[in-house]
C-alpha cells in the first residue's frame, strides 16, 4: 500500500510527488499525459530561473526531477475509477490494476473549453489559443480576435490591449455577462477594441497558420449577416472544465462547474483526499504553473501530517 497516490503527471502532481518523495513516503504518480497542459504550451516565458522555456522541455524537465527519487513510482496510464473504502484509497487504472493508498492527491487539472468552431483543431497553437496570458506576447502590434463574454474574455481583453494593434471581442449576445465592470469600463473606453455584439465566429480560415474568421451577425428581424476579418490570432475563453468526472462517487464538495473546493491547507471535504492545481477553486483564481506547483507541494505536507 501506497502512503500517498497522486492522480495527475501536470506540474501540481509532479510538484507533490517531489515533496512527498523528499518525506521520505512511498509515493505512486499515474497520469496519462506527461507535463499535463503544460506539454502542449508552445513557449513559457514566465517560469522564475527558466525564461522562453518551451512545453515540451519543461514537460521533460518536470518527469525528470521525480525519476530520481526511488521511493516515487511513476505510471503513465489512465485512471478509470477512484473509491474510498473505510481510510483505504482504491485507485483503479486502465491495465487493469487496482492501487492502493493510505491518502490521494488529486492534481487531474482542466481542459479548456473549445467552441467547437470549424478551423478551431486545425489551428490550434497556429493562431488559435486558450490563454492569452501565455501566448499574448506572440501577438505584439498584432490584430486579434478574443471569443467569449465572461470575467476571463474581459480579462483577455485587458491584457491583450498592451500588446496588439486591434482587438475584436466577439460575444454572442447583446452584452457582456462578466460581472467586473472596472475591467469591462477599460475596454469599452479603449480605442484598440472592437466589441461585436450578437455575433458568432463560424469559420477560422488560413494556410498554415490563422488568417481570418467569419462573424456571423444576427440581425433584431431575423436576418443575418456575414463578413471577414483578416486575423493573426483567435483567443478562445469561454472557460474551462475540470477532469472531476472520475470523483462523483467520493462525496468531494465541489462548486457547479465540477471544480474541487479546498481550504488553504489543500484539504477537501473528504479526509485524507487533498487536491492541487487547476482542479481546485478556493485558494486562487490565477490558474498557472507556478500556482500550480506551490499547491503540489502544501498538499503533499498535508497529506504528510495526516499520516503521522
Ligand atoms: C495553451 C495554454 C498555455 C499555457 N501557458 C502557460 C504559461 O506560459 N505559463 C504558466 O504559468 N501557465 C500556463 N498555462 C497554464 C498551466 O498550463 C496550468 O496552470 C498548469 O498546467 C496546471 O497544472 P495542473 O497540474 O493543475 O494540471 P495539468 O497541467 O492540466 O495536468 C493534469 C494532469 O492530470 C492528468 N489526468 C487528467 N485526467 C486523468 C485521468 N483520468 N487519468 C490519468 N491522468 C489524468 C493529465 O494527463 C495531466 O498529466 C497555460 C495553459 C494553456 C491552456
Amino acid at each position: 500500500m501506497y502512503d500517498v497516490i497522486i492522480v495527475g503527471l501536470g506540474p501540481a502532481g509532479i510538484s507533490a510527488a517531489i515533496y512527498a518523495s523528499r518525506y521520505n513516503m512511498n509515493v505512486l504518480i499515474i497520469g496519462s499525459q506527461i507535463g499535463g497542459t503544460v506539454s502542449w504550451t508552445h513557449l513559457i516565458d514566465n517560469y522564475p530561473a527558466l525564461p522562453n522555456i518551451s512545453g515540451s522541455d519543461l514537460s521533460n524537465k518536470l518527469i525528470e526531477h521525480i525519476k530520481k527519487y526511488k521511493n516515487c513510482e511513476i505510471k503513465f496510464d489512465s485512471v478509470n475509477s477512484i473509491q474510498k473504502i473505510n481510510n483505504t484509497i482504491y485507485v483503479s487504472t486502465n491495465d487493469g490494476k487496482i492501487n492502493e493508498g493510505k491518502s490521494l492527491i488529486l492534481a487531474l487539472g482542466t481542459d479548456k473549453k473549445k467552441a467547437n468552431i470549424k478551423g478551431e483543431s486545425e489551428f490550434t497553437g497556429k493562431g488559435v489559443s486558450y490563454c492569452t496570458v501565455c501566448d499574448g506576447m506572440f501577438y505584439k502590434n498584432k490584430i486579434v480576435t478574443i471569443i467569449g463574454s465572461g470575467n476571463s474574455a474581459i480579462k483577455a481583453v485587458n491584457h491583450l490591449s498592451n500588446i496588439a494593434e486591434k482587438i475584436y471581442l466577439v460575444i454572442r449576445k447583446d452584452n457582456v455577462s462578466g460581472n467586473d465592470e472596472l475591467d469591462f469600463e477599460n475596454i469599452i473606453n479603449n480605442p484598440k477594441v472592437e466589441i461585436i455584439n450578437n455575433s458568432n465566429v463560424t469559420e477560422i480560415k488560413g494556410t498554415n497558420k490563422v488568417e481570418s474568421i467569419i462573424i456571423k451577425t444576427n440581425l433584431p428581424d431575423g436576418k443575418f449577416t456575414e463578413k471577414e476579418l483578416q486575423m493573426d490570432g483567435v483567443f478562445i475563453e469561454i472557460g474551462s472544465v475540470p477532469y472531476s468526472i472520475l470523483l462523483k462517487g467520493l462525496g468531494i464538495e465541489m462548486n457547479e462547474q465540477g471544480f474541487i473546493k479546498i481550504d488553504n491547507n489543500c484539504k477537501t471535504s473528504v479526509e485524507n483526499i487533498y487536491a492541487a492545481g487547476d482542479i481546485t477553486i478556493g485558494f486562487s483564481d490565477l490558474k498557472q504553473i507556478i500556482v500550480a506547483e506551490a499547491m503540489g507541494a502544501i498538499a503533499a505536507t498535508t497529506a504528510k501530517k495526516y499520516l503521522k
